[in-house]
């Protein structure tokens, strides 16, 4: 599905330079190449603030006790994600509220979030899933009707661009309040390690959320909040700062490959493309069909025994989760998101895919699907 070891061969120079930097100066936790490294990705992104945290999970939870949330406050998420956007709300003692997705876009459904609004609702997270920004534009102009937060999960999405129809582009993770995403080895700006970061444009909130992340310490043993303790390691720091300036490329590389993807597969009657949202761009974190007319698992297993894998995110759904099981939903209530659970399947995608390769994939795909 990866292939984060080509990937690094080819900036092996930057990227151990950049760690024997970090043991020379044995500045492991909060040294200079964490600082840099901020600096980079606030020009990078065009975020004012960005406060890098230990994971992704982190940030988001970082971020909804940065908005002081209280227990039996209602946040909206999507219910096809990621575990971690519903997990840290229900953590928090927040109440979650998931609402269905769009069939095209796999993206939270906007039509959705208003009617699920209710007096309790404080913030809304949508998830920008696959690597393409939620449709942005109509979120904040419900949520900005309706005095709500915005915590956009950037997680799969950092570089995706976003342009309202006034024509202005914002990237993903700065255009709501708050942004987060994630810099696990596999997501599209990944580190040799767990890493995170969250993005606001907000002064008081980034002083605020800087110190939730620092144990709620402003001044040095004086806590004025409790906090938390989640911080962006030196060495993942350096790691990130080499593959920062490549990001772009990387993102080109993704796209090339769904390209080759979307090419095969279009017009197929049993196997659909990712839908795209014209008012964003895709940096295909994940490159997702759904299969339709034809059985997803046996294809699934067919094509494991060619040496080919493919991944089903994301099986369940969070109103279906064992853990997350509550009376307000049953079966049935989210109809696109049950479907999309039934029917995904992601393909290989990394930077590394070459067209030989990818005839590889297609050509076997379009075989067994017949
Ligand atoms: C990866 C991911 C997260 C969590 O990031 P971690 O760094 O693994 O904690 C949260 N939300 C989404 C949508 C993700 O893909």
């Amino acid at each position: 599905m990866v292939d984060l070891q080509s990937q690094y061969l080819r900036i092996k120079q930057e990227i151990d330079a950049g760690i024997q930097e970090v043991l020379n100066t044995a500045a492991f936790v909060k040294g200079p190449k964490v600082t840099e490294f901020q600096t980079h990705l606030e020009q990078y992104t065009g975020a004012k603030h960005v406060i890098n945290v230990g994971n992704g999970t982190d940030a988001l939870q970082i971020a909804l006790m940065g908005l002081g949330l209280k227990p039996g406050d209602e946040v909206i998420t999507p219910t096809f994600t990621f575990i971690a956007t519903a997990e840290v709300v229900a953590l928090l003692g927040l109440t979650p509220v998931v609402v269905d997705v769009e069939w095209e876009t796999m993206n939270i459904d906007i039509e959705a979030v208003r009617r699920a609004i209710t007096p309790r609702t404080k913030a809304i997270v949508p998830v920008h899933l696959f690597g393409q920004c939620a449709n942005m534009e109509a979120l904040m102009k419900l949520a900005e009707e309706h005095h709500l937060y915005v915590v956009e999960d950037a997680c799969q999405a950092i570089g995706a661009q976003y342009t309202f129809s006034n024509g202005e582009t914002r990237q993903a993770g700065t255009i709501g309040h708050i942004g987060c995403t994630s810099f696990f080895p596999s997501k599209n700006l990944g580190c040799y390690g767990d890493g995170g970061a969250i993005f606001t444009n907000d002064d008081e909130l980034a002083a605020k959320m800087r110190a939730i992340a620092n144990h709620g310490m402003v001044v040095r043993y004086y806590h004025d909040m409790i906090g938390v303790n989640s911080r962006l390691d030196s060495i993942q720091a350096a790691v990130l700062d080499a593959k920062l300036p490549h990001l772009n490329e990387y993102i080109r590389a993704r796209q090339k490959a769904a390209d080759y993807y979307d090419k095969a597969f279009r017009g197929n009657d049993k196997l659909l493309i990712p839908g795209r949202d014209a008012h964003s761009t895709h940096v295909f974190h994940q490159y997702t069909l759904r299969v339709i007319g034809a059985d997803r698992d046996q294809l699934r297993e067919k094509l494991a025994e060619r040496d080919i894998p493919a991944m089903i995110y994301y099986p369940v759904p969070l109103h279906q989760q064992k853990a997350y099981l509550d009376p307000r939903y049953k079966d049935g209530d989210f109809p696109v998101a049950e479907r999309l659970s039934a029917c995904v399947l992601s393909l290989p995608m990394h930077t590394e895919l070459d067209d030989e390769q990818l005839a590889y994939i297609t050509s076997n795909i379009l075989d067994l699907i017949g």
